[in-house]
């Protein structure tokens, strides 16, 4: 089959590879429908790399399909039934697992990062991360499951109530999720900071009051949110400062972006004085059937925030795309 490969050193190539093959008994073989390009794919390729992952890997870790063939403990999937992955497996035996974080689980493995992924025709997982999808969401649609299961998990994590103001810095796919998901949530206003105008674009399709640029914040905070915003949340990954600053009186911060090269200086003093909460958080916790429910009932309208679909061949391109700012979410039909 042919496959999108990590090469190492911000290298990617379309490559053949040999079809997965059930070898435990709980593997699960599925023939892959739809992947999205992820930021930390972005960042995987960047160099210095923003994110680590293990050269020889193929990429792709947000992606639905069929299922083709199930080891022999597997009694619940069948050969046909259209699915989705938790492309971080939670091993459930670690002490974060027994103690109810599986997001922090210790023996995290993630497809597509450190193990082969779905940006290829077939791909292989183990049963407890795959979760039954109905036929009915389209494809490019359903892609975006794994990130906004993601997503849930930062809400969750922020407790949002109806009526209390929102500021997401970045308008990225992450971004413009957390804007459709705290806006069905009941927040307003919604204020997006996103320097590039297409992006913007689509944050207020999907659900922004306002979107400004980071310069326009500077000016336009006092009148926009005179008494600071009750959630902040970083997209980007290297905003605490700005976030920090947003925040109001007992704001929620949600730092879901990822960037391991980024340090910022932190005003801490402010954290002390506001009774700032800060969450990280960018996995799932037993948000998959939420995000599942979510894109079947059709309650989010997410298509403006998939702006390209393309062959594999195509990889490449689509992550450039995604570089430059010029798409939002790519989505790869292998
Ligand atoms: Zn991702
Ligand atoms: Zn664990």
């Amino acid at each position: 089959m042919r496959a999108a490969v990590f090469q190492g050193n911000g290298r990617l190539a379309i490559e053949d590879r040999p079809e997965p093959v059930i070898t435990a008994p709980d593997d699960v073989i599925i023939a892959v429908e739809a992947c999205g390009i992820c930021g930390t794919d972005v960042q995987i390729l960047n160099v210095p790399p923003g994110h680590p992952a293990t050269p020889g890997t193929i990429m792709g870790h947000e992606f639905i399909g069929h299922v083709t063939a199930v080891g022999s403990a597997v009694s619940d999937l069948r050969v046909g039934q259209r699915v989705t992955v938790d492309a971080d497996p939670k091993c459930g035996a670690c002490t974060s697992c027994r103690a109810g974080r599986p997001a922090n689980c210790l023996n995290l493995s993630a497809l597509g990062i450190f193990r082969d992924g779905a940006l290829a025709s077939h791909v292989k997982a183990p049963a407890g991360a795959v979760y039954p999808l109905s036929e009915k969401p389209p494809r490019e649609i359903a892609a975006l499951i794994e990130p906004l299961a993601c997503v849930v998990n930062g809400t969750n994590r922020a407790a949002a109530r109806p009526g209390e103001s929102v500021v997401v810095f970045g308008a990225g796919p992450i971004g413009c999720l957390f804007t459709a998901v705290l806006k069905a949530a009941g927040a307003t206003p919604i204020v997006v900071v996103e320097p590039n105008a297409t992006r913007a674009a689509v944050a207020r399709a999907v659900g922004a009051d306002v979107t400004v640029t980071p310069d326009e914040l500077a000016v336009r905070r006092a009148e926009l949110l005179p008494e600071g915003a009750d959630i902040v949340v970083d997209a980007v990954g290297s905003l605490l400062p700005a976030c920090i600053e947003t925040a109001g009186m007992g704001g929620r911060i949600i730092l879901f972006g990822m960037n391991s090269n980024a340090r910022p200086p932190v005003h801490q003093v402010e954290i002390t004085e506001k009774g700032l909460t800060v969450h990280g958080t960018y996995i799932t916790n037993f948000t998959f059937p939420a995000a599942i429910r979510l894109i079947e009932s059709g309650v989010l309208d997410l298509a403006p925030i998939v702006s390209e679909v393309l062959p594999l061949e195509r990889t490449a391109e689509g992550i450039e795309h995604l570089r430059t700012g010029q798409a939002t979410k790519v989505v790869i039909t292998p």
